[in-house]
């Protein structure tokens, strides 16, 4: 059990009433956003991070001598979740490498900047980077897809082409293991869309700490699953790490936002319901479907253009593959591909549109000058 040091300003005792509740020895400096406790900084670094450990050790989450990508965006989820899991890492010897994984969805003002972050977290955590952009995946920018399809949907493209950049990303490394920032806020946050949404198959999932699509060989794991979103704040507050605060230009979805908002008013009165949201949602039990399951694969190959290869037995099969971009697809396009076709669609419509305004500003020009003369 990792403790924290004893405060070297012990000279100065402050008032009983103002002990912390954990150590009784050092004045409280915050009250725990989770449980209301009044408890110093150094208790705060130690319960924050050996909550953090004993989620990655009751779930096993990692293995000895595995590769992880950790998706860094610059965001303090991500900032926080490098630093802890290095730090981790090294206390605990869980025998990891650490990578980080950004991706460039191209959105100027933003991303850019976000990348910069990166960037500097990985001089200052001495961790390999590697950054795939959706220009070189898809040959598109979000900046150009919202220009094209609007701002409505913007946050429907991004979310399916990250995912699967960041399966890319993964392959590209041979890692088969991402880990992302999601935190406890986030969960309950999807439980609740999901129930108010009646979407019963995505609410079996939403909770899981551990998810991997059908015959996919990247794994995803969230570690700060019961991590509160403010103590992440605080952390990186009091730790001085350097990450990026800005929200992305393009909004979040609307009803994912009108989900925040609530869970906010229900934390206000009562914190603990975030983790009891979570709690609920991880006791649904739906009825089980009948699926035929394929056998598992003996061995996973993960090509760097994301298709895969499984191995059963003495022969290897390939998993489904897209027809188009060869990435895994339960369809025989995946949905990367048609969110494109739909693009590339609009867009020839527009140059199109422009070509016949063009010619119809002309032909007004000419009636004008005309009428002119
Ligand atoms: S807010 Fe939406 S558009 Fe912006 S980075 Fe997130 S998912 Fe992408
Ligand atoms: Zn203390
Ligand atoms: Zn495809």
């Amino acid at each position: 059990m990792f403790t924290p040091p004893l405060d070297p300003k012990k000279n100065i005792k402050p008032k009983v009433a103002q002990l912390c509740e954990i150590c009784h020895s050092r004045k409280a400096l915050m009250k725990r956003p989770k449980n209301l406790q009044k408890i110093c900084k150094l208790c705060f670094f130690c319960v924050f991070e050996t909550e953090i450990h004993n989620t990655i050790v009751t779930n096993k989450l990692f293995q000895k001598g595995e590769r992880i990508a950790v998706g860094a965006s610059g965001g303090k989820d991500s900032t926080v979740l490098a630093y802890v899991l290095k730090l981790l890492n090294e206390r605990h010897n869980y025998g990891v490498e650490i990578v980080l994984l950004s991706i460039d969805e191209g959105i100027v003002g933003y991303r850019d900047d976000s990348l910069a972050t990166v960037k500097r977290n990985q001089v200052q955590y001495d961790l390999p980077l590697e950054i795939v952009s959706y220009r070189d995946l898809y040959n598109w920018t979000m900046d150009e897809i919202v220009a094209c399809a609007g701002i409505r949907n913007s946050c429907t493209y991004c979310g399916v082409f990250r995912r699967q950049a960041l399966d890319r990303g993964a392959g590209l490394l041979g890692i088969n293991h991402v880990v992302t920032g999601h935190n406890a806020d986030d969960m309950a946050e999807t439980v609740l869309m999901n129930i108010l949404r009646g979407d019963v198959a995505r609410l079996d999932k939403s909770t899981a700490i551990i998810t991997q699509s059908s015959g996919s060989p990247i794994k995803r794991s969230k570690p700060f699953k019961y991590s509160y979103q403010k103590e992440i704040v605080l952390y990186a507050h009091y730790k001085k790490l350097d990450y990026f605060s800005t929200e992305c230009s393009y909004a979040p979805e609307a009803f994912r936002g009108t989900a925040r908002e609530l869970m906010k008013n229900l934390e206000a009165v009562r914190p603990s319901c975030i983790i009891d949201i979570i709690h609920s949602g991880e006791s649904f039990r739906l009825k089980p479907k009948r699926v035929k399951k394929a056998p598992p694969a003996d061995h996973i190959e993960v090509r760097s253009d994301g298709s895969v290869s499984l191995q059963r037995g003495n022969s290897f099969v390939d998993g489904n593959r897209c027809e188009r971009c060869g990435y895994l697809s339960s369809n025989r396009i995946c949905k990367a591909c048609m969110l494109l076709e739909g693009l590339e669609r609009s867009r020839a419509k527009v140059m199109i549109d422009r070509d016949v305004s063009t010619d119809g500003a002309a032909k007004l020009g000419r009636t004008l000058e005309k009428l002119t003369f």
